[in-house]
C-alpha cells in the first residue's frame, strides 16, 4: 500500500475525541465522571414507557417516514408554539434527525461550499469542527473569553468577509455556560441581514436557562427566510441515548438538509420518536422543574468547586460550568485534567481542547453538574484535597 494517510486530509487533528480518553480514564481509574455531559438519572418513567408502548405494539419498528413520523413533527411544532411564539408547519419547516449531532451535520453539509467560512464561537462543541471540516468549510473562532464570556460584537463584525456564509452560534453555550442576551442576539442578527449570512443556531439547552432568558434567534427581524434552528430530546428530557433531534426553518432550508440527511442516516430511532412527541407535550411544571433541579445542581457543583480553590465562572445554561485552576496553582488545564483522576478520583474536561487560540483557555476546567446530588458532593469533598 502507500504511504498516504488512510484519513483524509480534511479531518486532520480529529482523532478519538476527548470524551472518549476521558471516559476511559474514568472507567480504569474508578473516578467520579464530570467529564462528559450526560445525567445519571433516567428521563420522565412515563417517556420511557411510551418507548416502550411503541416497541410492543410495532410503532416505529420498521423504517420510519424520512422527514420523521407525524406525530413527532406535530409535537415539535405544537412545543415551539407554546414555548417560544413560533409557527412552524410540521409538514415544510421541520425535519427529524438522528440527534442535534446529525442535524448539524447534515445543515453544514447542505449549505457549505469548500473554502466557505463559518464564524462560531470558541471554545466549539466538538462536533462543530467536524462538521465543517467534512464540508472542507473553513473555521473561523470568534474567542469567547473568561471571565464573563459575552461576544465581542465588534470582533464578530470584522471576522465577516466576502467568503463568509454562516453563523454557527450557540446559546445557551457548552462549554461557558454564557446565555446570549437578547441585545447580543439583535445585533448578530443585524449583522446577519447586512452582510446576508445564514444563520445555524443550537439550541440543545434550550429549557436550561438559570438566569436570563432564551431568545429564539429565528425570532428577530428578518432571520425567518436564513435561519436553521436544531434542537433535540437529548438534554431536554434526560435520554441522551435516543438520539432524537430537529431542524426547524424555512420550507427552502429544510429541503436542502433533508436532502444531505436523507443519505447520512436516512431516518433512525423509530419508536423513541413516539415517546419524544409525547414528551414535548408534558405540562409546564416538567420543564420548570428540570431547570431547578439543575439550577440547583450547578449552585451545589459552584459553591464546592469554589470552596476548593477554584475560580468559577458564573454558568447561566446548560449542563455545564467552567472553572480557571490557576488559582490553583496549575498552569495547564489538560495537564491538570489527566492527573485529576489519580489525584484525588474525579474526572473533567480541559477547555483548552475545544479551541483554536488555546492561549484563552489554557487553565479552564469545564466540570458537568448533570449527576445525582450525592455524587456531586462526593466529587466537591475528593477536589477539596487539592488545596488541603
Ligand atoms: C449534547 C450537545 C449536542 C448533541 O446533541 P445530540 O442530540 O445528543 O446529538 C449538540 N450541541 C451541544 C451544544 C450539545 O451540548
Amino acid at each position: 500500500m502507500s504511504d498516504r494517510p488512510l484519513l483524509n486530509r480534511r479531518l486532520d487533528g480529529l482523532g478519538t475525541t476527548i470524551f472518549a480518553r476521558m471516559t476511559a480514564l474514568a472507567a480504569e481509574t474508578g473516578a467520579i465522571n464530570l467529564g462528559q455531559g450526560f445525567p445519571d438519572t433516567d428521563g420522565p418513567e412515563a417517556v420511557r414507557e411510551a418507548a416502550v408502548r411503541a416497541l410492543r405494539e410495532g410503532r416505529g419498528n420498521q423504517y420510519p417516514p424520512g422527514p420523521g413520523i407525524p406525530e413527532l413533527r406535530h409535537a415539535i411544532a405544537e412545543h415551539q408554539q407554546r414555548f417560544h411564539g413560533l409557527r412552524w408547519d410540521p409538514d415544510t419547516e421541520v425535519l427529524v434527525t438522528a440527534g442535534a449531532t446529525e442535524a448539524l451535520a447534515a445543515t453544514l453539509l447542505a449549505l457549505l461550499e469548500p473554502g466557505d467560512e463559518v464564524i462560531a464561537f470558541e471554545p466549539y462543541y466538538d462536533s462543530y469542527t467536524a462538521g465543517i471540516a467534512m464540508a472542507g468549510a473553513v473555521r473561523v473562532p470568534l474567542t469567547l473569553r473568561a471571565p464573563d464570556f459575552r461576544p465581542d460584537i465588534d470582533a464578530l463584525r470584522a471576522k465577516v468577509t466576502d467568503r463568509t456564509r454562516l453563523l454557527l452560534l450557540n446559546s445557551p453555550h457548552n462549554p461557558t455556560g454564557m446565555v446570549l442576551s437578547r441585545a447580543e442576539a439583535e445585533a448578530i442578527a443585524e449583522l446577519a441581514v447586512e452582510r446576508d449570512l445564514l444563520v445555524v443556531t443550537d439550541e440543545v439547552y434550550e429549557h436550561l436557562v438559570f438566569d436570563g432568558e432564551h431568545v429564539p434567534f429565528v425570532s428577530l427581524p428578518g432571520m425567518r427566510e436564513r435561519t436553521v434552528s436544531i434542537s433535540s430530546a437529548g438534554k431536554t428530557f434526560s435520554f441522551t441515548g435516543w438520539k432524537v433531534g430537529w431542524v426547524t426553518a424555512a420550507p427552502a432550508l429544510i429541503a436542502a438538509v433533508r436532502t444531505t440527511k436523507q443519505f447520512l442516516t436516512y431516518v433512525s430511532a423509530g419508536p423513541f420518536q413516539y415517546a419524544v412527541a409525547e414528551a414535548l407535550r408534558l405540562p409546564e411544571d416538567y420543564f420548570t422543574g428540570l431547570r431547578d433541579d439543575l439550577r440547583a445542581k450547578r449552585d451545589l457543583l459552584s459553591a464546592g468547586l469554589r470552596d476548593a480553590g477554584f475560580t468559577v465562572h458564573p454558568s447561566a445554561g446548560t449542563y455545564f460550568v467552567t472553572t480557571d485552576v490557576a488559582s490553583l496553582g496549575e498552569k495547564d488545564g489538560v495537564e491538570f485534567c489527566l492527573a485529576l483522576p489519580e489525584r484525588c478520583g474525579v474526572v473533567a474536561v480541559p477547555n483548552a481542547v475545544f479551541h483554536d487560540d488555546a492561549e484563552a483557555g489554557r487553565t479552564q476546567v469545564r466540570f458537568a453538574f448533570c449527576k445525582r446530588p450525592d455524587v456531586l458532593s462526593e466529587a466537591v469533598e475528593r477536589l477539596g484535597r487539592l488545596s488541603a
